[in-house]
């Protein structure tokens, strides 16, 4: 019985082996597989056999060899199965479907306030049946729906257990997807947003994604998956002291990083607009100036406390994020100045990839991943 488990795992790592191989090279030969990896030509037959039942490669190209006959080529196909992801805030939501590769490949804005009622549920369920209308998908591709919120959430994906947001701690998954005909996941939005920008970035293993939005978040990434602590509290930077008796947070404390670097405290000074904030910065107004130096100073010594603790990398997001691009130079200034090894934070300090939908896409991709794992 041993041997036989063993002889089905070996079956299985050759099959997510040949699978990764095609992902990464989009359409290959079956001689190109066999020398890459180093298996032989019936394994990879049977495999590529296998995965073409399954609808997850294609076969209709050619490619050109050396020997005078056209090889049939094995492609990816990006689109065999979708993932849905769903960013909820408290005054609209963002729903999107990801393909295979991560790539977002429609988004839907819906305006929509949040409330614990069938409604409410009922118009999420909609939300799901139209963007895959939209997109032409068949509910047999569909991977799952996961949806980010703010909020933390229980091990399991089921059950919000601390969210005064959008008050709504003890709210569950069941509710959410009452309408909703796909397996489906709560995620804290902090934590997907940094999945999603882990996912972009194939590089990186170890990141902290600070969530610079209304209300600050972050994220423990390690070894490409959340970190979530041993109450799922993990990463809950905003919350962290900055100023000992600083200004008073919601929180009931003082001084935490929340009430120095949301980016309420920028759009305050423009009616709720960030955008209106940002250009003002750029066309020299002074007020503005001066807010944003002290917004980056207090950033800047956060980000000095993550670097100091985890030796990782740390990726600005949230709707801040999306704007840093134009001011890496004057953060990573500010953090050199104040790191006491000599790392150079141009290179461990990023602006994020996702500009605006890494909420979305970061509550969807786990499905992928999962995909990919037990293919
Ligand atoms: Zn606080």
């Amino acid at each position: 019985m041993e041997q036989g488990k063993s002889g089905m795992d070996i079956k299985g790592m050759n099959r997510k082996k040949i699978y990764e191989f095609l992902r990464r090279s989009r359409s290959v030969s079956k001689q190109d597989i066999v020398y890459a990896l180093q298996l032989s030509l019936p394994t990879v037959t049977q495999n590529l056999q296998e995965l073409q039942e399954k609808g997850l490669l294609d076969t209709a190209g050619k490619i050109g060899n050396t020997g005078g006959r056209n090889a049939t080529a094995f492609t990816f196909i990006s689109d065999a199965k979708v993932a849905v992801g769903i960013d909820i805030q408290k005054h609209r939501n963002t729903i999107v479907v990801v393909d295979l590769d991560g790539k977002v490949i429609e988004t839907l804005k819906k305006k929509i306030d949040f409330s614990m009622t069938d409604e409410y549920y009922s118009k999420l369920g909609e939300g799901v049946r139209e963007i895959l209308e939209k997109t032409h998908t068949d509910p047999q591709k569909v991977l799952g729906v996961g949806m980010g919120v703010p909020g933390l959430i229980s091990g399991d994906g089921q059950e919000v257990v601390y969210g005064r947001i959008l008050n709504f701690t003890g709210e569950t998954c069941a509710n959410f997807s009452k309408y909703i005909p796909y397996r489906s996941l709560l995620y804290n939005d902090a934590n997907a947003a940094g999945f999603a920008e882990i996912w972009s970035l194939h590089n990186i293993k170890n990141a902290f994604y600070i969530c610079l939005s209304n209300n600050i978040g972050g994220s423990v990434l390690l070894d490409n998956k959340v970190y979530e602590g041993d109450n799922q509290r993990s990463g809950e930077v905003g919350h962290m002291t900055v100023v000992a008796d600083g200004r008073p947070c919601y929180c009931g404390q003082y001084g935490c990083l929340e009430t120095y670097c949301s980016a309420t405290v920028l759009s305050d000074t423009t009616d709720g607009d960030l955008g209106v904030f940002f250009e003002k910065l750029k066309n020299g107004d002074m007020e503005s100036r001066m807010l944003w130096d002290s917004y980056l100073r207090y950033l800047s010594l956060a980000v000095n406390n993550l670097r100091m603790l985890f030796d990782c990398k740390i990726i600005i997001g949230g709707y801040v994020g999306s704007y840093i691009d134009g001011y890496m130079e004057q953060l990573w200034e500010m953090v050199r100045q104040r790191n006491m090894f000599e790392d150079d934070p141009e290179q461990f300090l990023l602006p994020c990839q996702y500009k605006t939908e890494a909420i979305a896409a970061g509550a969807a991709l786990p499905f992928v991943a999962e995909f990919f794992e037990q293919i």
